[in-house]
């Protein structure tokens, strides 16, 4: 049996409290004070993956190396700990209810009643030990989304309560996230919705270790022995978590309050190394104190709803603290543009990036965007479906090729610069087919992008259908857009380039996955370095 020890995160009152920046920061400390860690999202959805979901419903979709679509979550726990996550570290009910009737068509139930209880049960008890099994991690965090009380989380609490009990005491442990409100007309925070959150997690049979208390103000001694009593937790096991200015505060909230100390014990490890979050923190002054400030322009068409960026915000976070900058975003609806209004809403922009996205909406936009980044010399960063519009701009504007398109917004344009790819072409399920997760990319030497990376090979994650047509390529080449990053095997164009431009690039693949705290990204420390010149 695997020595790892599992940690539960449960949410109760409301939801969007910030579990996985709760489980985030503890995995941080728990990494700093010398273990192993790895977090894992339990989604109580029925969709196999968010990669199905309108980014309006769950914000951006996340993919790791190995080609997970994934909750966004994920990309906070690579954020914060350095380490990639993979498959395993998401899990939904449509995972789930998938692998198990597969199971019941091969007949491997013997001629049992298949039930949500043992076998949906057990399914999420495997999924849950899968990353503990590899022999890889001391401690497993597993956060369970939704909220305590919501009929689809029922069967992830009572696989947490079977877990808990059959991994035994010191082994495993309940944290609770809860709020607890300030009633501004009554002058007092309120602790009736925890106590009410507990009962009802405790009548599915779990009891939680450790309270963690999302609040506007302080919880005073009264308030912390209050919910001591009433919700069985320790005192010391109350842990206030204060609204703060910004994620990356909250490792140093959560080491103020002893969160890892008060885990470390009742999993019975040793608790010697303090954590220092040395270099977290010389990011975080950075951060926070920033000698210019540049604006951005974003043009994507899920601007409503800024985590549909999530990765790109973050990495432009780690990328400024590296060159001391504040970045402001710019949200600009791709929809809202067009040629005559560029110029004034664009206006006074030190760099553009145009997003990633699927289908024809807003795509003119895109392309007046790119126009107007390419003639007036602005920093350009181009993204995945970015990438695809700067190249049909090119292909329409310089070469004077009508109608150029991608095939995903006209299947019958006359010049197909952007094509679907052939392993596509057979393809009709939506799910998981698209090309995913990590693939090489040699660049050209004498590139900006290999001055950028400093490398002659890299690895980037991917999530598109269509590709840039290498049947442009000498034609396109000629007139200024050159191709600097090329898949080795394949011969896919990864990266474009144009001559004559300060900074322009654009990138098939998605750097944004891959910047971290200790590991900013180079294109996005780049493009941001470039911006700040431009505004100077
Ligand atoms: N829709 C484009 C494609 O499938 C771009 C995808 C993206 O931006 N992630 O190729």
């Amino acid at each position: 049996m695997s020595k790892t020890k599992y940690i539960f995160v449960t949410g109760g009152v409301t939801s969007s409290l910030g579990k996985g920046i709760i489980a985030a920061s503890l995995a941080k400390l728990l990494q700093e004070r010398g273990y192993t860690v790895s977090i894992q999202k339990l989604d109580p959805y029925i969709n196999i993956d968010p990669g199905t979901l309108n980014p309006y419903e769950h914000g951006e979709c996340f993919v790791t190396n190995d080609g997970a679509e994934t909750d966004l979550d994920l990309g906070h726990y690579e954020r914060f700990l350095n380490t990639p996550t993979s498959q395993a570290n998401n899990v939904t009910t449509g995972r789930i209810y998938q692998a198990v009737i597969n199971k019941e068509r091969k007949g491997e139930f013997l001629g049992k009643t298949v039930q949500v209880i043992p076998h949906i049960t057990d399914e999420i008890k495997n999924r849950i030990q899968i990353l503990g099994n590899t022999d890889k991690y001391d401690i497993v965090i597993t956060e369970i989304g939704g909220t305590v009380g919501d009929i689809e989380s029922l069967p992830y609490i009572e696989a947490v309560r079977q877990l808990k009990w059959e991994l035994g005491n010191n082994n495993a442990l309940v944290i609770h996230l809860t709020l607890v409100p300030y009633l501004a007309a009554a002058g007092e925070l309120k602790t009736k919705p925890t106590q009410h959150s507990v009962k009802m997690l405790m009548q599915s049979g779990v009891a939680p270790d450790v309270l963690v208390c999302r609040t506007e103000h302080h919880l005073n001694n009264n308030i912390k022995e209050k919910l001591a009593l009433f919700c069985n937790v320790q005192v010391t096991s109350i842990i206030e978590s204060i609204d703060a200015e910004t994620i990356y505060d909250v490792p140093n909230l959560m080491l103020n309050e002893k969160l890892d100390l008060v885990v470390l014990k009742k999993l019975q490890l040793a608790s010697d190394n303090k954590p220092t979050l040395t270099e977290w923190n010389i990011f975080l002054n950075k951060h926070k104190n920033p000698k210019h400030t540049i604006e951005i322009g974003l043009i994507g068409k899920y601007v409503e709803l800024h985590d549909a960026y999530k990765s790109i915000t973050e990495a432009f976070i780690h990328a400024g603290a590296v060159n001391e900058v504040k970045v402001k975003i710019r949200w600009i609806h791709s929809e809202s543009l067009t040629e005559a209004n560029v110029p004034k809403k664009l206006k006074g922009l030190n760099g553009i990036l145009v997003a990633p996205g699927f289908g024809g909406r807003g795509i003119e936009g895109k392309i007046d965007a790119v126009r107007f980044a390419r003639e007036n010399k602005i920093p350009f960063l181009g993204i995945c479906l970015g990438m695809q519009m700067a190249v049909i701009e090119f292909a329409r504007n310089v070469l004077h090729l009508e109608g150029a398109n991608s095939i995903e917004m006209d299947d019958k344009t006359k010049h197909p610069v952007i094509n679907l790819m052939e392993e596509q072409k057979e393809v009709t399920n939506k799910g998981g087919t698209m090309r995913l997760g990590a693939w090489n990319c040699s660049l050209k030497k004498n590139t900006k992008i290999h001055t950028i990376y400093n490398k002659d090979l890299i690895s980037e994650r991917h999530r598109h259908r269509y590709e840039y047509n290498n049947a442009y390529l000498k034609q396109l080449t000629a007139a200024g857009m050159f191709a600097s990053g090329i898949n080795p095997k394949t011969g896919l164009v990864e990266v474009i380039e144009l001559e004559n431009h300060p900074w322009f690039i654009g990138v098939q693949y998605h750097p944004e996955y891959k910047s971290t705290v200790l590991n900013p990204h180079p294109i996005f420390i780049d493009f941001v370095k470039a911006s700040l010149e431009n505004s100077l």
